[in-house]
């Protein structure tokens, strides 16, 4: 990568070993269930999660929604984040394209939506309400900073959500990011859960996918969901092939971008103008402010590093004076040391 890019961990290019692996996979019709390494793929990530099943997807996206769909039927109600990616970030499919009715919860700085607001917001038996039927928590909660949840509250959602016959979703984007901060493993994070959708294209590093996890019916039914949205795929193995190097081979070493997004938090904290709450850094994302005083204006800053730098930082969308950089596998220390000192040059 020849751009110090801090945008998302979206951006990650696949590795060298993803791209050997994906010209040599073993493919078939996945559509069949022929395709070994897609079927490899699916039984390795429903083993890491403790699961009984996966499903390889197109996305992070099609993964929640597939989820969704699957769970609940038209005019059936799920409580979801405010803040959360499947209310703000997703077109609002699970309601345009399933009739569900999202029933949102303000989220809390530490990432999670109080039991008491779930309780109050879970419907009676009465004609006039929607039916209740999904929890969806997010782990890591990204827009808030990309925080951890722990098992510990994750387990007691499960437990309202058992009492209540609802089924319970995470948005496990980045759940290998909270595994490795909180350390836990990923699969004691999500024992409560009746599916999960995580990203292997993100910190992981592999160009395409997400893999949906649940019982060996849920995924049944959610391998109907898929196909009905288009997404059944060929000879996906191709992509599945980097999405295995993903899960084996790039889960520890997140901890190096979660130290890298430390340094960059540290030294951000150093720089006059620049506001951040460090309590907050504790995995792959680094939120902080301008102040209204700063020499230059938000936008000016991210153009000159841009320009100047060859560095890519971008106000968050939404807000004014609000960036954030998310550290991941194509950024160094270096890269690290780099920028802050470029933001210092530009905020003297
Ligand atoms: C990235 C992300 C997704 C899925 O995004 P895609 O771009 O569709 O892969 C879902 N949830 C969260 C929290 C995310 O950060």
């Amino acid at each position: 990568m020849n751009v110090i890019d801090f945008r998302s961990d979206t951006v990650t290019w696949p590795t060298p070993e993803m791209r050997e692996a994906m010209a040599y996979a073993p493919v078939g019709d996945d559509v069949y269930g022929e395709d070994p390494t897609v079927n490899e793929l699916e039984a390795e990530s429903a083993a890491l999660l403790g699961k009984e099943a996966g499903l390889f997807v197109t996305s992070g996206t099609m993964g929640n929604i597939t989820a969704a769909l699957t769970h609940c039927g038209r005019g059936d109600e799920m409580i979801v984040g405010r803040e959360a990616h499947m209310f703000r970030y997703e077109a609002g499919s699970s309601s345009a394209l399933g009739g569900i009715h999202p029933h949102i919860i303000d989220v809390q700085p530490d990432g999670t939506l109080p039991l008491d607001n779930i309780r109050r917001a879970i419907r009676g038996d009465n004609e006039h309400f929607p039916r209740t039927r999904l929890i969806c928590l997010e782990n890591t909660q990204g827009t808030i900073g990309g925080i951890p949840i722990t098992a510990a509250y994750t387990a007691e959602v499960g437990v309202l959500a058992r009492e209540h016959g609802l089924k319970l979703h995470i948005d496990g984007a980045r759940i290998f990011n909270a595994a490795v901060a909180l350390r836990t493993t990923a699969k004691e994070l999500v024992r409560d859960a009746d599916s999960v959708s995580f990203c292997l294209s993100k910190g992981l590093c592999a160009p395409v996918g997400s893999v949906l996890v649940g019982s060996r019916e849920f995924i049944r039914q959610a391998r109907r969901t898929r196909k009905s949205l288009g997404g059944g795929m060929r000879q996906a193995g191709i992509l599945a092939a980097a999405g295995l190097i993903a899960i084996r081979t790039m889960i520890d070493r997140l901890a190096d971008d979660h130290a890298n997004a430390c340094a960059l938090a540290e030294g951000l904290a150093a720089i006059p103008h620049v506001e951040i709450d460090l309590s907050k850094v504790q995995t792959n994302m680094v939120f902080f402010d301008l102040t209204d005083d700063a020499p230059i204006s938000p936008t000016e800053l991210a153009d000159r590093l841009h320009r100047e730098y060859n560095i890519l930082i971008r106000p968050y969308p939404g807000y004014t004076r609000k960036f954030r950089a998310v550290t991941h596998y194509w950024i160094t220390r270096e890269h690290v040391e780099t920028t802050l000192a470029a933001m210092r040059e530009l905020l003297a």
